[in-house]
């Protein structure tokens, strides 16, 4: 009985005792994990009875919600595709199609509005299929950058849309739009040559692997440049892409290469602004 009770004083006095900076240090480190979500191409506006890609994203919501406490979910990144055809109940119709749906209301109701309520910051840019509305107002496009400040070109070059900056927790977060063609490229020049000690996650639409379908839809002369211009950095922890839909964490020219465009969402795990993991996260 004896042996106990000293066993109980001897655990508890030490911690009493710490100094209070100690204490509030030891709170800070184990509450410093968060996690970020990459989910992308959600294509609202298709019936998810007839579209595989709309039918597998049908619960990434719900799982977001439940998984936001455990791992300390503290932002989702959806790169691009986020509506089928950018649409916003205007009338018209796409060249090759008659659509008068709102998308814009399925994305934020379903989407946006419900993370955001939670209090977990969403940052998303634009895909092609933003773009497909068939009248020139882009209102889903015009959205996203407004958002975010981001430039919005609705007439001519609209790839130019999108692009901004975001800090969270320490680290820099950078939208290059839809992909990082010429203007997005001296955008992304100057912001990392005054963020050099800055943890930082470039995103965009286009996929950048070129082994992997529809990577094409850029250059090789491009992809060589956007090389070029982040080769000389080591703060840069991820890249995150979507329009193909599969997910993945691989590797591209020494740099960690995160698609969510798939049925799994990808889990970036981090630990203040220090990249720890990033994993495939299946959703039943
Ligand atoms: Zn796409």
């Amino acid at each position: 009985m004896e042996n106990t009770q000293n066993t109980t004083i001897e655990t508890t006095v030490p911690i009493l005792k710490l100094p209070p900076s100690i204490l509030r240090r030891r709170n800070a480190l184990s509450n410093s994990k968060w996690s970020i979500i990459v989910s992308s191409d959600l294509h609202f506006g298709e019936d998810p009875q007839k579209s595989v890609i709309r039918r597998v994203k049908l619960n990434h919501l719900d799982q977001i919600l439940r998984i936001k406490d455990t791992h300390k979910v503290q932002m989702v990144i959806s790169a691009g595709d986020l509506t089928s055809h950018g649409t916003a109940g205007e009338s018209g119709c796409l060249c090759w199609k008659p659509y008068g749906g709102d998308e814009l209301t399925e994305l934020r109701e379903q989407w946006v509005d419900p993370i955001e309520r939670t209090g977990i910051k969403l940052l998303m840019c634009p895909g092609n299929h933003d773009m497909y509305t068939g009248t020139l107002k882009h209102p889903v496009l015009k959205y996203l950058c407004r958002r975010r400040n981001a430039p919005f070109h609705p007439f001519l070059k609209t790839y130019r849309s999108g692009r901004y900056t975001y800090k969270h927790n320490g680290v820099l977060f950078i939208s290059l739009g839809m992909y990082p063609g010429p203007s997005n490229l001296k955008f992304l020049k100057s912001v990392l040559s005054e963020n050099k000690d800055v943890p930082v996650i470039i995103f965009y639409h286009y996929n950048t692997i070129s082994t992997e379908k529809y990577s094409d839809w850029w250059k090789e002369s491009e992809k060589d440049a956007f090389y070029e211009a982040i080769a000389g950095y080591n703060n840069i922890i991820a890249i995150i892409n979507g329009h193909i839909h599969t997910s993945s964490v691989k590797k591209w020219r020494g740099f960690t290469m995160i698609n969510g465009g798939g049925a799994d969402m990808v889990r970036i795990e981090m630990d203040g602004d220090k990249f720890v993991k990033a994993v495939l996260h299946s959703v039943p």
